[in-house]
């Protein structure tokens, strides 16, 4: 999932570009396959293959549903594999593009299911999560989770009770009654797998004949792992880092200020000795801290943007600093969620303010002595 663009950046990126049927060992061992998805603008993810004796470790298969198994089929018998000898499915995070094929795949090949400890999708569990935890907690914002309020509606905690949102990429056409049935049916096409092996920050494991080790690097989701391979330099960065598109900050689900969350995360893989980054979207690339450096400083800029909308417009809603801060088209769900990663980040460094008025947030970015 990539974060919204601000105005006047629109150009085709190498994450949005139609997935290759080109199969390539990026480094010993380690296959680079690559599998349709139409999902929040991007055109492919990156399937890994980690090839040892007994078969292979496959990471992040695809979208779930009928079209994206056939390519995940496809894409190993290119690479000469067939699909019982996957023994490991490893997934990176909660989003559809990584872990929609895994339940599948698991099944069929009788693979295990490696994912980080905290991996949960939230959407999917048995009970719908409870609205009100998220007035909860030790001040105004409480935790920063989602609910489904009713079928095929959001509710998101920077919003009033009763202005519930629509999940992301469904026309604003689809009547009332087909958004609830294709809600029921979305959860179930998108099966949440079951892992077999949770792995924390730093534990080891053996792939391709050679031990990874977990990084734990929240903000994108709460359960976002990468996997650092320091014999031959290599991090598998999932959706943490891509190599032109700046991934998106999660206001929802990710706890308290996911924006620090993921700077820190950034900063330890910056430290990593990494030779090739292998992303999730987008070509392996081999400067990873001057990537970071760059994401790093793209968040800096969206601050002092927020702050400058804040000090002209006075207090706002997160709908409102978004509307100024992105154009038109990628209004939305995840442009609030990011800007409101934004704006807790500005509020718990004391640069803000925020109350609830008519029962939606409204943050106050003017400097303390500005204020009247
Ligand atoms: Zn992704
Ligand atoms: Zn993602």
């Amino acid at each position: 999932m990539r974060a919204p663009e601000a105005a006047g950046q629109r150009v085709p990126k190498q994450e949005q570009q139609p997935a290759s049927d080109e199969v390539t060992e990026v480094a010993p061992g380690v296959l680079r396959m690559q599998l349709p998805i139409q999902f929040t603008g991007l055109g492919h993810v990156n399937m890994y293959g980690l090839v040892d004796r007994h078969g292979l470790a496959v990471v992040d298969p695809g979208m779930p549903g009928r079209q994206s198994w056939r390519a995940v089929v496809a894409a190993l018998r290119r690479a000469g594999f067939c699909v019982g000898d996957v023994h490991t499915v490893v997934i990176t995070h909660s989003h559809p593009d990584h872990f929609g094929g895994a339940a599948r795949l698991a099944r069929e090949a009788g693979a295990a299911v490696v994912a980080h400890a905290d991996f949960n999708v939230p959407w999917l569990g048995p009970a719908e999560p409870d609205v009100a935890s998220l007035e909860d907690g030790d001040d105004i914002v409480g935790t920063t989770g989602m609910a489904v309020s009713d079928p095929g509606r959001l509710r998101v905690p920077w919003r009033a009770p009763g202005d519930a949102m629509r999940p992301p990429q469904l026309p604003r056409s689809v009547p009332g009654p087909v958004l609830k049935l294709a809600w029921r049916l979305g959860r179930r096409y998108l099966q949440a797998p079951t892992p077999t092996r949770l792995l924390t920050d730093g534990a080891a494991i053996r792939l391709a004949d050679r031990d990874w080790f977990a990084v734990h690097t929240p903000g994108h989701t709460a359960d976002h792992l990468c996997l650092y391979d320091p014999e031959h330099r290599l991090l598998l960065a999932g959706d943490h880092v891509l190599p032109t598109i700046t991934p998106h900050v999660s206001g929802i689900g990710c706890g308290r200020d996911p924006l620090r969350q993921y700077l820190d995360a950034l900063e330890t893989v910056a430290r990593l000795d990494v030779g090739l980054a292998l992303p999730a979207h987008g070509h392996p690339f081999t400067d990873l801290s001057a990537r970071t450096a760059q994401i790093a400083r793209h968040h800096d800029e969206r601050l002092d943007r927020l702050r400058q909308i804040g000090a002209a417009d006075g207090a706002l809603t997160v709908e409102t600093f978004s509307h100024a801060l992105f154009p038109p088209g990628q209004w939305g769900l995840m442009a609030e969620s990011e800007v409101f990663a934004h704006l807790e980040h500005l509020r718990r460094a004391g640069s803000a303010r925020a109350r609830r008025q008519h029962g939606a947030l409204v943050y106050d970015l003017a400097e303390e002595g500005d204020r009247p």
